[in-house]
């Protein structure tokens, strides 16, 4: 067993900064270096009547690691330095601590083993705290299903201060840790993950076509492959408005980056696309043969031609600034609702971004981890609005969320339904909120808790009333307790 303990250096968590200038702000940042600082830190703001803001990566879509918009007073407790990862290569596990990075995850890993991962997200800054508290989807989750499905263990702070493993915690509680998301259950300080084998040399291509040639087709295509396919490949999409130049000078148009991560060398590859989607026209020259680890950073956009090294030193994205909403899709959408589509989003300049799921993601069962969007799903949507720092004022903030509230009303027809799906760790406030203030309704709360997690929502509020009733950990989509007079 190795322990890998990093420098206390300058270390800078990103922070995805809300709209408005006036966001309310913590009345002290905490930095725990052991797990009796964050027991002392719980124990102080539950006996002083604060709220506590729990930060690893700081990546929440809607910031709710470190703001509060309910304007009640905070503390925010900054995990960044607890980021300790230990490889045990006997049992094929490690622990990780919340606050390292994917990205310091993945590293530390490759570091002792070339055929050892872990099926968690693409972007390398994202916070292990975070992403594992709500679920982590990635490019392995076909073969192997999301982070959560991986964890075997996990340390968490509850609202008494006590430091709680697996055993302590009980069945209820340690299924709600993984998978109902972040800031409800306590402080998960630490995680025990199951590694994942990867084949020494997997295969990677990134191919971009107009839509308005063959790319509507290939993408009507895509949604019956890439949920059935073989689980050892994985192709997602990126649909996005790009700049063309043509005789008459410029214009924008809709085009289609298809990627793809497959665990196994380029020709096993060809093979099989040419079997099940010959339409790519995939040939050889497209595909790069690399390590897993090295697929990561191909895949980190911000760090592509980078050495893996950079995947240790906790590099910020660059600022920006968006607003994201999600959806699951359970039939193919027709070629002429994809051309439509198509014309909503380069007209509000949306992007999406569509991961496929089936493979092992179906053969888990809907009830085994909070997470829901199992059997039947065959992909999921991010609407990603982004914009310029320039353009942040206010105005134009709300004209922006504006443009991807409306694509997201007009896809309703397209999407899962009863309740319409949506994933927590793409968390979305416009779905609904507590209120803080004046205290959690899990019966108000039920209408955007199903959307996240079906019917999972309500014993996710069961275990809320019985392991935290007063409601300490708590955010504006925290589970709400909901206390039974009987035991159910
Ligand atoms: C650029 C970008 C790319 C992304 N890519 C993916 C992806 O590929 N796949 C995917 O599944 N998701 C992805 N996400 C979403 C991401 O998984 C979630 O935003 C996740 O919650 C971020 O974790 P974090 O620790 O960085 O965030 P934080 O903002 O620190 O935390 C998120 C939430 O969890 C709570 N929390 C944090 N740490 C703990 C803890 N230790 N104990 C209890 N509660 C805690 C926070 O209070 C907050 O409510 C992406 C997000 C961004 C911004």
């Amino acid at each position: 067993m190795t322990l890998y303990t990093p420098p206390f250096s300058n270390l800078q968590s990103i922070i995805l900064e809300q709209c408005t200038p006036t966001s309310p702000k913590p009345l002290a940042i905490i930095t725990p270096f052991l797990y009796s600082h964050v027991q002392s830190a719980v124990i102080c703001c539950a006996q002083f009547g604060l709220n506590i803001r729990i930060r690893s990566g700081g990546h929440d879509y809607e910031g709710l690691s470190y703001t509060s918009r309910d304007h009640i007073p905070f503390i925010l407790l900054d995990l960044n330095q607890l980021r300790s990862v230990e490889v045990d290569l006997d049992s094929k596990t490690t622990w990780v601590e919340s606050g390292a990075t994917l990205g310091e995850l993945y590293y530390w890993v490759s570091q002792k083993s070339d055929i050892l991962g872990f099926p968690a997200g693409e972007c390398p800054s994202v916070g292990v705290g975070g992403q594992l508290c709500g679920g982590g989807f990635g490019m392995l989750a076909r073969k192997y299903g999301l982070s959560v499905d991986n964890v075997v263990d996990a340390r968490l702070v509850d609202v008494n201060g006590r430091i709680l493993d697996r055993d302590s915690m009980g069945k209820d509680w340690f299924w709600a840790v993984r998978g109902g998301g972040g800031g409800s259950f306590g402080v998960v300080v630490s995680w025990k993950i199951n590694l994942v084998y990867v084949p020494p040399t997997v295969t990677v291509f990134s191919l971009s076509k107009p839509l308005d040639e063959n790319g509507t087709q290939l993408v009507h295509k895509w949604q019956h492959v890439a949920p059935n396919v073989t689980n050892d490949l994985f192709i997602n999409l990126i649909i996005t408005p790009v700049i063309q130049e043509v005789d008459a000078g410029s214009s924008w148009m809709m085009q289609v980056t298809i990627n793809s991560l497959f665990l196994g060398t380029t020709n096993e590859l060809l093979e099989i696309v040419s079997d099940v989607f010959p339409e790519l026209g995939l040939q050889a020259k497209d595909c790069i043969q690399m390590s897993w680890i090295e697929s990561v950073v191909y895949y980190s956009f911000y760090l592509r031609g980078q050495s893996i090294d950079v995947l240790k030193d906790r590099p910020a994205m660059p600022k920006s600034y968006f607003k994201v909403k999600s959806d699951y899709v359970t039939k193919p959408i027709p070629i002429d609702a994809l051309e439509e589509i198509w014309k909503w989003c380069l007209r509000a300049n949306l992007s999406l971004l569509i991961e496929p799921h089936g493979g092992k993601m179906s053969e888990i069962d809907e009830t085994e981890t909070p997470y829901p969007h199992r059997e039947g799903n065959l992909y999921m949507i991010q609407y990603i609005m982004g914009w310029d720092d320039e353009d942040r004022g206010f105005k134009a903030c709300k004209r922006y969320v504006g443009w991807v509230r409306r694509v997201y009303e007009k896809m309703r027809p397209y999407v899962s339904k009863n309740p319409r799906g949506a994933y927590v760790n793409f968390r979305d406030l416009d779905l609904g909120t507590n209120c803080n203030a004046c205290g959690a309704n899990y019966g108000e709360a039920r209408r955007w808790g199903r959307k996240y997690f079906r019917g999972n929502f309500r014993r996710l509020a069961i275990v809320k009333g019985m392991v935290d009733p007063t409601n300490f950990f708590s955010n504006e989509q925290s589970i709400p307790p909901l206390v039974l007079s009987s035991s159910y």
